[in-house]
């Protein structure tokens, strides 16, 4: 039973002593206390179905018993030595971690956040390639730190402050909102509605899309050399979007004919929530020269993590390079507990028949609703527009999706919000969730369009 501040002692607290540029996502916050598996309970003691998992956090399942009893274990025996010094978990969990990496991925740094790790990945490549460029996706987000914010190319989340130098960003290839369409040329279950002039087999947005990056290399970048270009798996703020298929593998081939390296960005994407693979980038057919995660990766305690090769990593020994909190025998010690449930609990094959389950529920929607534009993702890492209903790509206005979003919470279930234009619904759930709890999505869902 809950016993702390009640809840206007809590909006106190949070409007004297709190971050006031954070959103509390709805207008009457909720205050959250307990969690268990694919639920979380307010300080009222209501029950909520958690379709948003800590934002793609919660991999396998709040206030996991495997969990707390590794973290318990560890932090009685050695809680913390930084890893200047040997200790077992650290060089337990890099194996463990390099074990479900394809290729020569076999060196690991260990940060605490996506931003961290993205930070770190744009040192290695400038190290590794003497080149200073960097190109990412517009709409993409890698994170809020000074460096991450160039590369996050999202304007709701850039300061007017000056952003480091040398960030460019390419054309989002997106096809559902993009200029080029692209009907049948994502990997998901579900295609898109939106019309393109191309053939099942080979995608002419994505080739449309490949000409607009080579532009980048061609007029805007010195000596057309950039140190890398990052891209995630499938965009998780910017709202579920997924690219022409072929473009990933382009864009791969592209940076290698200019000297940099592919930076795949997993946080959101890696541990299996795409259900087909372990990786996101798997699915576009590549093997990144780097690899930066976090979230998922410890299931809400704060670790991540860069994944190179060797021959990058050599080049990072020009300095000494050292992280306090880094693989701490605690985060190493979750990291492990992770890996193990993914694979005792299956959660990756879970995504994939969950996922697709709820895919193919939600494109009955679409087809019931003007409203609902677009569905798509893959696994357990979905995106649903909501649009004006007038056959156009146009958004629906904030007023509805807020009113939509607030009943689905009145009803017990938690979605998330993202996108642009703030319309596209995020459902990346703990991979333990059920078709169970997929039935309650729809239902809840159902009763919220309606009332929209
Ligand atoms: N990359 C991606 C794809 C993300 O979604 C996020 C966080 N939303 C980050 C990087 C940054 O992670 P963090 O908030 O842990 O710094």
């Amino acid at each position: 039973k809950y016993q702390g501040p009640s809840f206007e002692q809590l909006k106190t607290l949070r409007q004297n002593f709190l971050n006031p540029a954070l959103t509390t996502y709805y207008s009457t916050p909720l205050a959250l206390h307990q969690g268990y598996k694919q639920w979380l309970y307010d300080i009222n003691e209501k029950r909520y179905l958690d379709m948003f998992g800590g934002i793609c956090t919660v991999s396998v399942g709040h206030s996991h018993p495997k969990i707390t009893e590794v973290v318990t274990k560890q932090i009685s025996t050695l809680g913390h030595v930084s890893n200047v010094y040997y200790h077992p978990k650290i060089h337990e969990y890099a194996e463990r971690l390099t074990q479900k990496l394809p290729g020569n991925l076999k060196v690991v740094y260990f940060v605490n956040s996506g931003s961290e790790a993205n930070d770190l990945a744009i040192l290695l490549a400038r190290a590794h390639t003497n080149n200073f460029e960097i190109i990412s996706l517009r709409n993409g987000y890698h994170g809020m730190s000074c460096q991450t914010m160039s590369l996050t190319a999202n304007s709701l989340y850039r300061y007017p402050v000056p952003q480091s130098a040398g960030f460019y960003h390419a054309m989002n290839p997106d096809v559902y909102r993009g200029i080029w369409g692209g009907k049948y040329c994502r990997d998901s279950p579900v295609q898109t509605l939106r019309n393109c002039s191309c053939s099942t087999n080979e995608c002419e947005a994505k080739t449309k899309y490949l000409e607009q990056l080579a532009e980048i290399y061609q007029y805007s970048i010195p000596r057309k050399r950039a140190a890398a270009f990052f891209a995630e798996s499938i965009q998780g703020v910017g709202g579920a979007v997924q690219y022409p298929k072929g473009y990933i593998q382009g864009a791969y081939n592209m940076v290698k004919e200019f000297g940099g390296l592919f930076v795949s960005d997993e946080v959101q994407t890696g541990f299996g929530r795409t259900g087909d693979h372990f990786w996101g980038f798997e699915m576009h057919g590549i093997i990144p020269d780097i690899v930066t995660m976090a979230k998922g990766i410890g299931n809400g305690f704060p670790l991540g993590a860069v994944v190179t090769t060797p021959e990058i990593a050599k080049s990072l020994t020009k300095a000494a390079h050292f992280n306090t909190f880094g693989g701490n025998p605690v985060s190493s010690a979750v990291g492990i507990a992770v890996l193990d449930i993914i694979e005792e609990e299956q959660l990756q094959e879970n995504s994939k028949i969950v996922g697709t389950y709820l895919l193919e529920k939600l494109e009955k929607l679409r087809d019931q609703f003007s409203i609902v534009g677009d569905v798509r993702g893959k696994g357990l890492m979905v995106g649903v527009e909501l649009v004006r209903g007038d056959g156009s790509t146009t958004p629906l206005s904030p007023e509805k999706v807020m009113k939509f979003w607030e009943n689905c919470r009145d009803l017990g279930l938690i979605i998330g919000k993202g996108g642009y234009f703030g319309n596209v619904l995020r459902i990346k759930p703990p991979m333990c969730v059920t078709k169970a709890d997929v039935d309650f999505t729809i239902s809840v869902m159902k009763k919220a369009l309606e009332e929209i």
